[in-house]
């Protein structure tokens, strides 16, 4: 039998200990990176387990019973994770997303949830508190998750064919429940609702259009992602994405699309509306119109390992830092520090080599996160 490689194991080891300068600085909400970008998101995984095996994410040849998921003691506590978002909060965050592995494995997550409904943003807003699921336990947390204080959720949803959806999470879960999850997250209010679907030629290209067809109309938006090279375990190829253009083209074909302007200057995804009225799709072009230009966002992994990139090696280790016992100051400075060096452009330095950058470690995204 060949051998197995299990990659994720070695990219949890890569990561240091954070340098706190020896001065102290105050946040002044205003940091900004090397390439002039300002800090805005923060993306928290509060587990590493997913009760999925999506093939682009946590193929089961690579996450099978053997593969060994952090140790509770590993994971941050809620109060840790509370503490550190009141720390980037003062550094002008003012949207959280929480993300897994599956998030709503996590035992408790209102608790967090509440925690952190209760902290408001510079300007004195409550957050941009949202969270990305599969939508598998969704019909039974929602009421629980809104009554915390969550505002919205991201639904990751890659067919809505029965046998490619099952053949992608690779567990044999059926759509209904997530359709359920979407229906009783709106029944709540969870909104507005985004709907995810990654495109992966070959494998789930032909779901374009039903997908399409499926939610226009409905309240929820779908955005069509681009399939990346995230981490080393999907074994990526150029040649499996299918251009955001392409998906734009064949949709508009039976109907019509015009496109939106976006909400906001740097949202990832590209907007369009149905000539018919029929509501928005959007799409997302992380490998053909990379925008790392305007990345404002850092991501804490599950055991408290910050990651200024979604595809970088390493992490910087703020859990060893709360558990030596430094103060919210000297963290606080040591993350303004770790910002202020940060140059990742990945996606774009990708788009200029056409190929996926061969030879580099990087961190699987069910450690950290999509
Ligand atoms: S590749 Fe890195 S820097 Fe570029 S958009 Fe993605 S996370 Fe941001």
């Amino acid at each position: 039998m060949a051998e197995k490689f299990i990659p994720l194991a070695d990219h949890r080891q890569l990561h240091d200990i954070p340098v706190i300068p020896s001065r102290l600085e105050t946040p002044d909400g205003l940091l900004a990176d090397a390439l002039s970008r300002p800090l805005h998101d923060l993306r928290i995984s509060v587990t590493d387990k997913c009760n999925f095996r999506c093939v682009y994410c946590m193929p089961k040849e690579v996450f099978d019973k053997s593969h060994v998921f952090l140790p509770h003691s590993s994971l941050l506590t809620f109060e840790e994770i509370a503490r550190i978002a009141r720390i980037f909060i003062a550094h002008g965050v003012h949207k959280i997303r929480l993300t897994g592995g599956e998030p709503l494995l996590r035992k408790h997550l209102d608790k967090l949830i509440a925690m952190l409904a209760e902290m408001r943003t510079l300007s004195g807003e409550p957050l941009d508190l949202t969270l990305t699921t599969n939508g598998s336990l969704l019909a039974r947390q929602a009421q629980a998750l809104k009554d915390a204080g969550l505002k919205r959720v991201t639904v990751s949803l890659d067919a809505i064919e029965e046998s490619t959806f099952r053949r992608m999470n690779d567990v044999d879960f059926p759509v209904a429940e997530v359709l359920r999850g979407i229906d009783e997250a709106h029944r709540v209010g969870l909104g507005p609702i985004k709907i995810n679907m990654v495109v992966k030629g070959g494998m789930n290209d032909h779901q374009i259009l039903p997908m399409a067809r499926h939610f226009k109309g409905s309240p929820f938006i779908l955005r069509f992602i681009e399939y990346m090279d995230v981490g080393a375990s999907n074994g990526w190829k150029l040649d499996e994405v299918v251009p955001s253009s392409e998906v734009v083209r064949r949709i508009s074909e039976e109907m019509p699309l015009v496109p939106l302007d976006p909400n906001y200057s740097g949202e990832t995804a590209e907007r369009w509306r149905y000539v018919d009225g029929g509501g928005e799709v959007g799409v997302i072009s992380s490998v053909t119109q990379a925008f790392c230009r305007d990345c404002s966002r850092m991501r804490l992994s599950t055991e408290g390992k910050l990651y200024t990139c979604l595809f970088a090696a390493g992490g910087h280790d703020l859990k060893a830092l709360m558990r030596q016992g430094r103060s919210d100051a000297e963290i606080s400075t040591a993350v303004a520090h770790i910002w202020r060096k940060r140059t990742d452009r990945y996606s774009e330095l990708r788009s200029q080599a056409t190929e996926g950058l061969t030879g580099v470690p990087k961190v699987e995204m069910s450690y950290i996160g999509g």
